[in-house]
């Protein structure tokens, strides 16, 4: 066995989640190792990335390195679901305050082995052909890893203050420490092969991804670089065992031929693989993360293909985690369990939105892309909201917590463009609810909670304002004022005066606040009973 190696931090899995998560913690100073048991690049399903990876990818300085390689920008998603059998578009670019308007399609072989060479860069050990075997978390907190370097036939140990778990599906940590909670109604089974010179349609619309559905299940079409397209079917769990007898290409050839809408692109193209096929039901874990070790990506949760929302959740799983692992390693001043709660938080919101709006257009309800459209409405915190942009921002993996948005009005380098947009939310939203502005206004129902918000490489104390129904906003110094001079006498205009006089905001922005403030509730016209602020 080899010395033993001392780190900050050990990744285990060298996937989206775990190059995101080992590339922010060594950019935070952590020494980092990362373990890959396999040889990059390898094979992976998983190849279609949302507009809001986009920006992940930006943080960690990949997605100029995409745009050069060339990989296909995805625009939009297409459809034929619901009663009808005509197509419909979704567009990125009508998602709720996002600063991309594309996503990529990417091939995981070679996309994987960017993302690891990256954290290579950022100073990340990162070493494949590395198989974790074991690991043990002290009582005193230290966590030991052992591995084995399969090309070497070589075994070796490393000691840690913490373990990221990024080992995808096999969940080494999780699995062994926590129950594994299957979702008994998403236990399907995908097929699928890769074609060259399918019909991909027009202009922007070549990249986008299509999603039609037929009587065993619903089809991926995702165009990828050098002609190719992933086709895959997502199928019932009993249909796929009930044909599974004729074999895998006479099955995929079968529901092929069940789909015109597939078959119409697919003439005159060339099926260039074999025929795969892997199980894909849903998961969560009881819990992610705990003392000496946190989960993230498939390791954490697993749900169903439809939305293309793994890798994004793995990249934006890595995000939090190292924001969390990092508070956790240098400000022991901040409650562990609390920080930790955070992130478990944070992560299965962004699951459980998910999952909700997955099991919706797998039940049939409404079977309409307006249903689906106002279901995901439900699934924002932002008032007034319209449908459709809250079906697009969920697929597009808007994040819900409210300082992801927020972040871009306080960066130096936001365009203007994207500041106008989320500024006119605010606005488009204060005329749903018809604030006059020459009203006396009082503090609403709302209640003070100790929050806790990303802050750079950190997690910090914050405090917001919650509604009874649930929006949360986070308690800045100017609607702290705001709330403390509503006193039911003084009306809007007079409320933005304060707010200027006292110099906590200019006068747009406290146009903006009072606008926001009374939308979501937190003032109320002084004719309605309030209950006030708590
Ligand atoms: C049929 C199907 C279709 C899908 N389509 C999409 C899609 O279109 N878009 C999308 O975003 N997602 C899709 N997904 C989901 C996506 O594949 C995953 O969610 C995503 O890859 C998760 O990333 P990760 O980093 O958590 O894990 P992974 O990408 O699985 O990476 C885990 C890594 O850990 C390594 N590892 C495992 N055990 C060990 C060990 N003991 N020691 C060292 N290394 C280890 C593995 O070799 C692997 O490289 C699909 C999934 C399925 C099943």
């Amino acid at each position: 066995m080899s010395p033993v190696e001392e780190f900050d931090v050990v990744v285990i899995g060298g996937g989206p989640g775990g190059s995101m998560a080992a590339t922010l913690l060594s950019d935070a100073g952590k020494r980092v190792v990362l373990f890959e048991s396999a040889k990059f690049p390898r094979y992976h399903i998983g190849e279609s990335l949302l507009s809001g990876t986009a920006d992940l990818m930006k943080r960690i300085g990949v997605l100029e390195t995409l745009e050069n390689d060339g990989y296909i920008k995805k625009y939009g998603v297409e459809w034929v679901w619901g009663e009808q059998r005509e197509p419909w578009k979704v567009y990125f670019k009508d998602a709720l305050a996002m600063p991309y308007d594309y996503g990529y399609q990417v091939e995981r072989s070679s996309f994987d082995e960017l993302l690891l060479n990256n954290a290579r860069e950022h100073g990340v050990d990162a070493r494949e052909e590395h198989r974790v075997a074991d690991f043990a978390i002290a009582d005193d907190g230290t966590v030991t890893v052992d591995y084995e370097a399969t090309a070497e036939g070589r075994r070796g140990r490393v000691t840690a203050r913490w373990i990221v778990d990024a080992s995808g599906q096999g969940g080494l940590v999780t699995k062994r420490l926590h129950e594994q909670q299957w979702d008994t109604s998403l236990q399907n089974m995908a097929i699928w092969s890769y074609w060259r010179g399918a019909d991909r349609g027009e202009g922007l619309d070549r990249g986008n991804t299509f999603l039609p559905t037929f009587s065993d299940g619903w089809w991926w079409f995702i165009p990828l670089r050098d002609d190719i397209t992933s086709i895959g079917a997502v199928v019932d769990r009993q249909a796929f065992n009930e044909n599974k007898g004729i074999g895998l290409e006479a099955y995929y050839k079968e529901c092929l031929e069940k789909t015109p809408e597939i078959a119409a692109r697919l003439e005159g193209a060339e099926q260039v693989d074999t025929v795969r096929v892997q199980r894909d039901w849903s998961y969560i874990y009881d819990k992610f993360a705990g003392d000496g070790y946190i989960a993230v990506g498939d390791a954490a949760c697993f749900i169903d293909p439809l939305f293309s929302t793994g890798v994004h959740l793995a990249m934006l799983s890595g995000f939090l985690a190292a924001a969390t692992v990092n508070t956790v390693l240098d400000k022991p001043e901040l409650d562990r369990a609390r920080v930790l709660e955070f992130y478990e938080n944070a992560y299965r919101k962004e699951f459980a939105r998910l999952r909700a709006q997955v099991y919706f257009l797998y039940s049939g309800h409404g079977s309409s892309k307006d249903s689906y459209f106002w279901h995901a409405r439900s699934q924002f915190d932002v008032p007034g909201l319209a449908p459709e942009k809250a079906f697009i921002s969920l697929i597009a993996g808007a994040f819900t917590h409210r300082s992801w948005y927020r972040r871009y009005l306080e960066r130096l380098d936001v365009p203007e463009e994207l500041r106008g947009t989320i500024e006119g939310i605010f606005e488009g939203k204060s005329t749903g609810v018809g604030v006059d502005v020459e009203t006396p206004l009082t503090a609403g129902s709302a209640v003070i909670v100790d929050d806790l918000a990303i802050d750079g490489a950190y997690l910090r104390e914050a405090r917001s304002l919650s509604t009874p129904d649930g929006a949360v906003v986070p308690l800045s110094p100017a609607l702290e004022a705001l709330l403390a001079g509503a006193d039911g006498h003084r009306t809007g205009t007079q409320l933005i005066d304060l707010l200027v006089e006292s110099g906590v905001s200019t006068p747009d922005q406290a146009q903006a606040l009072v606008h926001e403030a009374v939308s979501y509730g937190f003032l109320t016209t002084a004719r309605e009973a309030p209950d006030g602020v708590r």
